[in-house]
């Protein structure tokens, strides 16, 4: 877009700007979307029209300039981001569905699960944005930045044309710029199969995790259904507690969607000496309840069943569209549609986040990411653009990692990243004691790597390697004797 006008972005849209679409359609990364040309901010719109005139008495937020709604990582994030330029105070207010200050989701999962005499996380201890060495941001934060809030009280209504968003308990918001900030829901097991019995979890927020922790205070055996990341986190919480511990998933490995089968083997490896038990291939039929209705098993499509007094649920997340799916969502990967900027189809009204399909400009393919970076990221690139005259497009490079067995006096603490795509040949490097690397290899070019137990140094390195995707010599790759030799060659080939 040609930017006529910068000082207009440095307010946003004003909620009394008019915005006229050109209705024209320009290309990006194969997004279409509509261009839109700013009026400057805060100037009454000659044609404001008296019949969407509401009193302003009649709106429950002050601050109407900007409304973020939802109050997760991303938002956490986006409101930094505000204050950084000086765009918060008196502006900004965030509406979220939690009773908490946005935290660092990941959390939930890892400290926040160590058994009770481990040390475990708890807020106000990892409220954004300190996942990435920022602030601190407890509620009281948000007070001095001059920033309004709403917990608890979901929106669930929106009006375009009137710029106004309604409320679970009935408030009526305005907005002048909207930053839809939804994140995404746990999918869950059919009701009718038994995935709403007492004893049943699943983890998206704080609560969800405190309703877990008083189930494992009473629990003997636990059942974790799901091999990827929220199922290999829990199980390897659960042994910590002492529980008898299954992990239950269709596919033929963990972590099907990343790991390599040599590379998982390594992973049930280590699992299984920890006391977790694996059944691969597993689907469930349903889940067995006792006369009060409680869990007590989960039965398998193959007949067998296996006892549980908890049973944790990991088996995906879909995107929280809610109400906004009149902003135009995504056939292919769901979520509502944007462009590099983060814009969606409505002039104004922004998305980022897990709940936004984005251009990933990298591999030129749109794409929706439920990670902890891309929310941080797509969260500071959107307020960037909306506020200054940046108009550069969001240049993701995707980045995954988990950290498990981390707690005080732990066998060992695993942590591994992932950067690049994971697409190609393979090269295995290491034999996981002390660490391993993977290597993904397509058209010669070095795509993807995953290391385990990396020094800083290491992992520094790694999205150099995948951002560059140099020419790497197989062979000789696989020829290295150490991770270490691997990563100076792939090192080296920067420099080819
Ligand atoms: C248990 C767990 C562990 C994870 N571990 C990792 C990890 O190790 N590494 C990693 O990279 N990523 C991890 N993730 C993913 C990461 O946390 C998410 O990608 C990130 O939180 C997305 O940020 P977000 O702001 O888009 O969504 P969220 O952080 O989910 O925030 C969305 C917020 O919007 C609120 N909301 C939803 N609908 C409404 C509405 N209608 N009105 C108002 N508010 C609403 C929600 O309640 C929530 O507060 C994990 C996720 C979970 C759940």
């Amino acid at each position: 877009m040609a930017l006529s006008n910068p000082t207009t972005l440095k307010h946003g849209l004003s909620m009394w700007c008019n915005h006229q679409p050109m209705n024209s359609a320009s290309s990006l990364g194969g997004l279409k979307m509509n261009r839109v040309h700013f009026q400057p901010s805060f100037v009454p719109s000659r044609s404001f029209s008296r019949r969407n005139y509401v009193a302003a008495s009649s709106f429950a937020n002050e601050n109407r300039e900007f409304v973020i709604v939802g109050g997760g990582n991303s938002a956490g994030y986006a409101a930094r981001t505000f204050v950084e330029h000086g765009m918060a105070n008196g502006k900004l207010c965030i509406v979220s569905k939690e009773a908490f200050a946005p935290y660092e989701r990941p959390a939930l999962t890892k400290a926040y699960l160590f058994p009770l005499d481990k040390k475990p996380a708890r807020l106000p201890g990892f409220h954004t944005c300190v996942g990435s060495g920022g602030e601190r941001q407890t509620p009281d934060w948000y007070k001095e930045q001059g920033i309004e809030t709403f917990y608890e009280d979901p929106v669930t209504g929106i009006d375009i044309e009137k710029q106004t968003l309604t409320t679970n308990s009935g408030k009526l918001l305005k907005y002048g710029s909207l930053i839809v900030a939804t994140g995404a829901t746990a999918s869950r097991l059919p009701d009718k199969i038994g995935g709403n019995l007492p004893g049943v979890h699943y983890i998206r927020d704080v609560a969800d995790a405190d309703s877990l922790i008083s189930s494992l205070e009473k629990a003997s055996k636990v059942v974790v259904v799901g091999g990827g990341y929220i199922g290999m986190e829990v199980a390897a919480a659960t042994v910590a507690w002492k529980l008898d511990t299954t992990i239950i998933f269709p596919e033929e490995h963990l972590l099907q969607r990343l790991f390599t089968p040599s590379l998982a083997q390594k992973y049930e490896q280590f699992y299984q000496e920890n006391g977790v038990k694996i059944v691969k291939g597993a689907s469930i039929k349903s889940l067995e309840a006792n006369s009060d209705g409680h869990v007590t098993a989960v039965r398998l499509d193959n007949g067998s069943s296996i006892e549980a007094d908890t049973v944790v649920i990991g088996i995906g997340a879909k995107p929280a569209v809610g109400p906004f799916e009149k902003l135009g969502l995504n056939k292919n990967v769901g979520g509502i549609q944007v462009d590099g900027q983060f814009r969606t189809s409505v002039p104004g009204i922004f998305a980022i986040g897990d709940v936004s399909a984005f251009p990933l400009k990298m591999y030129n393919r749109i794409a929706r990411v439920e990670h902890v970076d891309h929310a941080r990221r797509s969260a500071q690139h959107c307020i960037k653009a909306l506020l200054t005259a940046n108009t550069s497009t969001y240049d993701y490079l995707p980045y995954f990692y988990s950290r498990v067995f981390e707690y005080e006096g732990s066998p060992r603490k695993i942590w591994w990243q992932f950067f690049g795509d994971n697409v190609g040949e393979t090269v295995e490097i290491g034999k996981f004691d002390p660490k391993v690397a993977t290597f993904w290899i397509e058209s010669g070019k070095l795509k993807g790597v995953l290391l385990e137990s990396g020094s800083p140094e290491e992992f520094q390195l790694l999205p150099k390697l995948a951002r560059s995707q140099p020419n790497v010599d197989k062979a000789k790759l696989q020829s290295a004797s150490s991770v270490e030799e691997a990563l100076e060659i792939a090192r080296a080939s920067l420099q080819d």
